[in-house]
């Protein structure tokens, strides 16, 4: 190594260094330092020898700074690699436009309660709350249930709704029904209705369609205010059936897009027929989508609105009225398609499913529901994570389910404590045991102070035998003379082998014997301290076993991990163990 090369080298691991104590509290730890070093610089693996003295040495130097001090030398050689860490730690989302022009930053999640939410609605909740946080604005929940023929809102999914929110820890600070503000969006209809803006069509729908297809006005449009006024307080009396008038917001009749001329903003629904579950037969004339969500977003104040791009010809249509109206539209940003490959996100499909018995509930481990997902584990951190990661960009967006269960398993590990499940059990006799073992199995791997489970194994008297459960599928991958690890227990060899049960001779205690031997480690539970358990797969179907004693204590919502089987929720604890499974 030449000087220059050799100051180099160090010079690079000043800088690992440096940025590693900063990360951690002003205490820099060598092995990161040597494999951070390594991986950026793969030709030095060759002199792998030399690397460890010269990295502690550079590191005792640097721990013995202050933070601050550490600080300040970053800072001023390599601002560019702090800024570079810290997104890469946390992303944020990029900032919305013109947040100067508003006095507070409004968003709002609008729902129709016909259904439970989904993964779908995750980006729209979280992006919304998300960006309030970061500008301490408000957060609007509107309930968009003005069509109870179609979309008919169902009164128990209006408080499912408020759970998902809270569960997603995104709470609104502030909630409307549309079912609440019928009168304020006839007041509206008569405002544009009066000024020429909007009118009344007691056209066939064929009719129009074809007029407007034409660029055409049907016979209704140009007739005087006054004239569409009348109609109006006809459609609100009772005169008109269903179908047979609509409130039509004027717009260009020649506008590219022929679903955007003239469209619809109010229609009679025959409510007798088809009573709404919160306000009956109360109103006969109803605003649709477009109206009733163009109203409310500027009486709310809403200064962003984030949804997706879907929406665009929403905008476009609403953009006439708010003209006619003297509103100034909201910023609005719309985002590109999130799919989520093998989840299920359609709405119509989930309820038809319900509807035919395909699916059991709301919370079926196949469906991408909040209420399915919160059963199986899935924490909002992790959704809420994936959507910030994802953020609001245009472009589409295909992920996983590995995806989100990354992000999951990144706030698990830590966290679940370890079991013993044994799936399918099968009987595993022990020859040869030479005393009584007492195992002490970590609750975490990682956590000594976080406590332990303990059993006792004792030989019999008359063989020294014991008796051990492991997984059928564990067995049926034994083999003669195989040396297998027991976990935290002691190292056998296999002697006899059926579907139905294994012999096996002690061998030795020590878990370096084990390592030398290339043994692999396989999970058991003692004959007697177990207890009967269910784990309910994402695909519905059950896994049967028996979970450790050590697991009637546990509380349903508890997220524990089975060791080598997976993340799972603790969802009933009585004499038999029953959880959801979450992912490995
Ligand atoms: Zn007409």
């Amino acid at each position: 190594m030449t000087p220059r090369k050799d100051s180099e080298f160090k010079k690079l691991i000043r800088k690992i260094t440096l940025l590693n104590a900063v990360r951690h509290k002003g205490k820099a730890q060598t092995g990161a330092v040597i494999g951070k070093l390594l991986s950026e610089r793969p030709e030095l693996r060759a002199k792998a020898k030399e690397i460890p003295a010269l990295v502690s040495e550079v590191v005792q130097e640097v721990n013995n700074l202050s933070l601050e001090e550490q600080k300040r030398i970053v800072e001023k050689k390599w601002p560019e690699a702090l800024v570079k860490e810290k997104a890469e730690e946390e992303k944020v989302l990029p900032p919305l436009p013109n947040v100067d022009k508003y006095a507070q930053i409004v968003t709002r999640f609008s729902p129709n309660p016909d259904c439970v939410l989904h993964l779908g609605s995750a980006r729209a909740i979280v992006l919304c709350h998300e960006y309030v946080r970061m500008y301490k604005g408000k957060f609007v929940l509107r309930f968009e249930d003005t069509d109870p023929k179609l979309k008919r809102p169902v009164l128990e999914f209006y408080d499912a709704i408020r759970e998902d929110l809270a569960w997603l820890g995104c709470r609104p600070d502030e909630e409307h029904i549309q079912s609440d503000r019928i009168p304020t969006y006839y007041e509206y209809a008569e405002r544009v209705l009066k000024d020429g803006n909007a009118y009344v069509c007691a056209c066939q729908p064929e009719l129009f369609r074809e007029k407007a297809l034409a660029s055409e006005p049907c016979e209704c449009r140009d007739l005087p205010p006054q004239e569409h006024l009348k109609r109006w307080h006809r459609m609100l009396e009772g005169s008109y059936r269903e179908g047979e008038a609509v409130v039509r917001i004027k717009t260009d009749l020649s506008h590219p897009n022929p679903a955007v001329r003239d469209w619809p903003a109010l229609r009679i629904i025959d409510s007798e027929k088809y009573p709404h579950p919160r306000v009956g037969s109360r109103y006969r004339v109803w605003p649709l989508y477009n109206f009733a969500c163009g109203v409310d977003d500027h009486l709310m104040g809403v200064t962003h609105i984030i949804r997706g791009k879907e929406h665009l010809t929403n905008m476009v249509r609403q953009e006439f009225m708010y003209k006619h109206l003297g509103w100034q539209y909201p910023e609005a940003i719309h985002y590109g398609r999130l799919k989520i490959k093998g989840a299920s996100l359609s709405k119509s499909k989930i309820i038809q499913g319900i509807r035919e018995g395909l699916y059991k509930d709301w919370d079926d481990p196949r469906l991408a529901t909040f209420a399915a997902l919160r059963r199986r584990g899935i924490t909002p951190g992790a959704i809420k994570k994936l959507i910030i990661d994802v953020g609001p960009k245009t472009s589409d967006v295909v992920l996983s389910w590995e995806n989100l269960y990354a992000y999951n398993r990144k706030i698990l590990d830590s966290k679940a404590d370890r079991y013993f499940f044994v799936h399918n059990p099968v009987q595993l006799m022990v020859k040869n045991v030479p005393k009584t073992f007492t195992p002490k199995l970590r609750l975490h791997p990682d956590q000594p102070e976080g406590g332990f489970r303990k059993y006792t194994i004792t030989p019999r008297e008359d063989n020294n035998s014991a008796v051990l459960w492991i997984s059928r599928t564990d067995a049926s991958a034994l083999k003669i003379q195989k040396v297998i690890r027991l976990m935290e227990l002691f190292n056998i060899k296999i002697e006899r082998v059926n579907a139905y049960s294994a012999e096996a001779s002690f061998i030795s205690e020590a878990y370096e014997e084990a390592r030398k031997a290339g043994a692999p480690l396989i999970h058991w539970i003692p004959l007697g301290a177990d207890m009967p358990c269910q784990v309910v797969m994402p695909d519905a179907t059950i896994a049967e076993g028996i979970a450790e004693n050590a697991c009637k204590g546990l509380k349903p919502n508890e997220i524990i991990q089975f060791e080598r089987f997976g993340f799972t929720r603790v969802d009933e604890v009585n004499m038999r163990l029953k959880t959801y499974y979450a992912h490995r």
